[in-house]
């Protein structure tokens, strides 16, 4: 993880908020690139739920909402707040879950200090805040603790304004909050997270069919995008462990240096959340079938992924060190013209390198343009130009600085699938190399077919 931290601060993915000030709380930006990368997972969450999907429709709702709804949702009473132990002695808390050897004991001892612990209580993780200049009771309002719930109270509206047959699904994508007792692991637990969230709607008889079918589509993403097999795994959640909405539920969870650990949650949630929002609201929320002369209250499958948890797991996953340098073992790969600036990187290349191998819907940067040395004034204005044709097409880096190994590893290095290398026939013929991250291999193709080239090995 330390190797994590330090690439992803180094190279601008993430950074601690609040720095300069000693950080904030468990609070992290995502820096240049990692705003790249984690548009680039949100978008590709986006168009897998409301593109490819049959009948899933979109939703943004706002982040405060009425406090009713997170007494309707069970989030203010005992349903959403994690059994806590405190040490007499260092004061620190810890989530009673977490300290158990096995279910059903209660721990005794701090694990910090080996202090004596408090009886177990609960304590609230929703984040309150005052809305209104007045400070009174009546302007209490949380952050909300899950975004799904903008979704149940728009139900109807959606329903109506789009007219929606039962099964629907609405998608939603946004920052939820959390008082987490125990943040911890980099951007795994954080108190501000991102959800990316779907709520399928059924008949309660095809609710488990609906649950099997959402477990097996949201393993399929991830390995699609290059998550390994191996390192990811479905746990089901005994009853006495699930969340108080949930009748089922699945953890899918990935293998990360520090364990095995939830990225998304399927649950089944009955119809908890609608008839609650019935009985708190005065609203009839159930769905009329006109057909089958029916009333009922749909049933809810939800899959409830994270879009920093899915980053990070993306990270990891694809995180190589390759001691002594790929470049020195494929030499044979470069042609005679690059062979410039390699004589230099020997001693680089007993180093260590990193190779990201992200996804190409994923990487942050798509292409690299490069001249292949800097001081000659009109090798570098070709190599701009190349840049200014491809820069409104994909995301693109520019960079002169250093050899040509050294910018092929920094490249490598944050998971760039093309590296294109302007040399001195570029100046003679209009072409350039292309050079493919994974396999270091590389071709020579006409600045003029470039675009298209390129969109066709970007699948755009
Ligand atoms: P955990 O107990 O592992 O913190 P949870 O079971 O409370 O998570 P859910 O309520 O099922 O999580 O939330 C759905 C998803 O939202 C999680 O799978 C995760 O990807 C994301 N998520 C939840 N809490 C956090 C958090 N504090 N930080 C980052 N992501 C989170």
């Amino acid at each position: 993880m330390a190797k994590i931290v330090s690439l992803a601060k180094r190279r601008g993915f993430i950074f601690q908020s609040s720095e300069v000030y000693g950080g904030f709380g468990s609070c992290y930006d995502f820096g240049p690139l990692g705003v790249e990368m984690k548009n680039n997972i949100k978008q590709v969450w986006w168009e897998e739920m409301t593109k490819k999907q049959e009948n899933i429709v979109g939703l943004d709702a706002a982040i405060l909402m009425s406090p009713r709804v997170w007494q309707a949702s069970g989030h203010l009473t005992a349903g959403f707040a994690d059994l806590l132990v405190e040490c007499k002695s260092c004061h620190k808390r810890f989530r009673v879950d977490e300290l158990r050897d096995s279910p059903g004991t209660v721990p005794q001892k701090c694990p910090e200090c080996g202090g004596q612990l408090t009886e177990p209580r609960k304590f609230n993780l929703m984040m309150k805040t005052l809305v209104g200049p007045v400070e009174e009771e009546a302007a209490t309002a949380y952050l909300r603790a899950e975004t799904c719930q903008g979704i149940y109270v728009n139900f109807e509206n959606i329903l109506n304004s789009m007219r929606l047959k039962i099964p629907f699904g609405v998608a939603q994508i946004g920052k939820a909050f959390r008082n987490e007792i125990t943040p911890g692991d980099f951007i795994y637990r954080t108190r501000e997270f991102e959800q990316m969230e779907m709520q399928w709607f059924c008949h309660p008889k095809e609710a488990k069919k609906y649950f099997d079918f959402w477990k097996k589509e949201r393993l399929k993403w991830y390995l699609n995008l290059g998550i390994k097999k191996e390192n990811l795994r479905i746990k089901e959640v005994p009853a006495k462990e699930r969340p108080h909405y949930a009748r089922q539920a699945l953890d899918l969870e990935y293998k990360f240096p520090f364990g095995w650990r939830e990225i998304e949650g399927i649950h089944n949630r009955g119809d908890w959340d609608l008839s609650n929002h019935s009985r708190f609201s005065g609203k009839d929320l159930r769905y009329v079938d006109e057909e089958k002369k029916e009333k009922y209250f749909p049933h809810i499958i939800e899959t409830s992924g994270g879009a920093d948890r899915s980053f990070l797991a993306f990270l990891i996953d694809v995180y190589t060190e390759i001691k002594g340098g790929r470049a020195k073992k494929a030499s044979f790969l470069f042609p005679p013209s690059l062979s410039l600036g390699r004589t230099k990187t020997t001693k680089a290349a007993k180093e260590i390198e990193i190779l990201l191998k992200l996804d190409k819907k994923i990487a942050p940067i798509k292409i690299a343009v490069l001249p292949l040395v800097r001081n000659k004034p009109k090798l570098v204005k070709k190599t701009k130009e190349v840049y200014q044709i491809l820069k409104p097409h994909f995301t693109c880096q520019y960079d002169e600085l250093g050899s040509i190994g050294r910018r092929y590893r920094r490249q490598d290095e944050i998971g760039t699938i093309f590296c294109l290398t302007c040399d001195f026939q570029t100046l003679k013929d209009n072409t350039l190399t292309i050079r493919e991250r994974d396999t270091m291999k590389q071709e020579r193709v006409k600045i003029s077919d470039l675009t298209k080239i390129l969109e066709e090995k970007l699948g755009k």
